[in-house]
């Protein structure tokens, strides 16, 4: 009975992940070619950044025919990946993927790598994170100053660009869980690591592709060296979020992205940002504590690696702990894992492929991750590859 409830809670969810009906369309114009007489920008628009306007119920089919813009795109709604909530359940993660393993050879993660946590926010105060939270050291806290000068007043923690403020504190649950998985205290993979939160999505778990770009951009300018992603949607593409994202991948930094949970194959409908085609993106299914692949997860060549995901017990908001199962929770997985090998000093590039071939072959995994197999910390920090043991 609880088993069919929760596919109805899945399915039911699931295809409610974004809308265009409110016309709000994000539009990037060409390098230096857009002018503030441009007809586009006479009404209800506001500017982003140099080349970045977003126009209040425009229309785009108009817009897109204007010879200087280079894309124009509904401001989608984006959803989180819905999450499972459930009675027991405990951090077996870590376990599993041979974490442990790792920290008996002090490799238990650094505080010179920085992880974005691009989510709900961070409760930056829980106990089980707050000696792992990113501080921006050359901002001082409450002065109303811009003191670093990097567009951002008061961002000491993050950025809440769900309600445009300085303070990213989790008023969700979702992103505090997700952080207590890459660097919580007795839950997390990583004992050391700095956690920047980045609040896109709302109390109720809803952002725009805006607020995500706006987060990713953050990210990647104040020196994140992983950006952590358990949101997404299918049956949209952004070449906006794509754009995005490719910057990070110029910079080095990695992106880790949950699949999805809409029990689909990712191949034949891609889920972004999971899908993007991109050097530093790294796909992330859920599996349980038997290796198999969680019922709910997305699949396909084009997801990667599999992590836990089925009832993984994390941090909350107010000190709180609870069980959750989604790929929401197998991408920190990843994430913590790769705070790991970057300790190790692995290429960031190279870290996808060590990932994919050193992951512990799985039968039930066997053509539904490009892995065929569960990620593995150990064998992949010793580069321990397919068939060597
Ligand atoms: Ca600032």
């Amino acid at each position: 009975m609880r088993y069919i409830f929760w596919i109805f809670v899945i399915l039911f969810l699931s295809p409610v992940n974004l809308d265009a009906a409110e016309q709000d369309i994000l539009v990037k114009f060409k390098e230096n070619t857009f002018s503030i007489s441009n007809s586009i920008l006479k009404f209800n628009s506001k500017k982003i950044k140099e080349n970045l306007y977003l126009v209040k119920n425009g229309d785009l089919e108009k817009i897109k025919r204007s010879p200087n813009v280079k894309y124009a795109e509904p401001n989608f709604t984006i959803s989180l990946d819905p999450v499972i909530e459930s009675e027991d359940g405990e951090a077996w993660g870590i376990e599993k993927i041979q974490a442990k393993r790792l920290w008996e050879e002090k490799i238990v993660g650094s505080k010179d790598i920085v992880v974005a946590v691009i989510d709900t926010g961070v409760d930056y105060t829980h106990e089980a994170l707050k000696g792992n939270i990113w501080t921006n050291e050359k901002e001082i806290p409450n002065n109303g100053v811009d003191d670093d000068e990097n567009g951002f007043v008061d961002d000491i923690h993050g950025w809440d660009f769900a309600n445009g403020d300085a303070d990213p504190m989790d008023d969700n649950n979702h992103g505090t869980h997700c952080s207590g998985i890459i660097g919580g205290k007795g839950v997390g993979v990583a004992k050391n690591v700095k956690i920047m939160a980045l609040k896109f999505l709302t109390h109720d778990g809803k952002g725009d592709l805006l607020g995500a770009v706006q987060s990713i951009e953050y990210a990647r300018k104040m020196g994140a060296d992983i950006m952590s992603n358990s949101w997404g949607a299918s049956g949209f593409t952004s070449k906006i979020l794509e754009d995005q994202i490719k910057e990070a991948e110029k910079a080095g930094i990695i992106f880790v992205a949950a699949a999805g949970n809409e029990y689909h194959n990712n191949d034949t409908t891609p889920t972004y940002p999971a899908s993007f085609k991109l050097n530093n993106v790294i796909s992330v299914a859920a599996t349980d504590k038997e290796d198999k692949k969680a019922w709910f997860s997305n699949w396909g060549e084009t997801v990667h690696v599999a992590a836990p995901g089925v009832v993984i017990y994390s941090s909350v908001i107010g000190n709180k702990y609870k069980t959750y199962s989604g790929t929401s929770m197998a991408a920190p997985h990843v994430t913590g894992l790769v705070v790991l090998l970057l300790q190790g000093g692995y290429d960031p590039m190279k870290i996808r492929d060590l990932l994919i071939e050193s992951s512990d072959s799985v039968s039930d995994l066997k053509g539904k991750v490009k892995a065929k197999g569960r990620v593995n910390a150990y064998r992949a920090y010793h580069n321990f590859r397919m068939n060597v043991e």
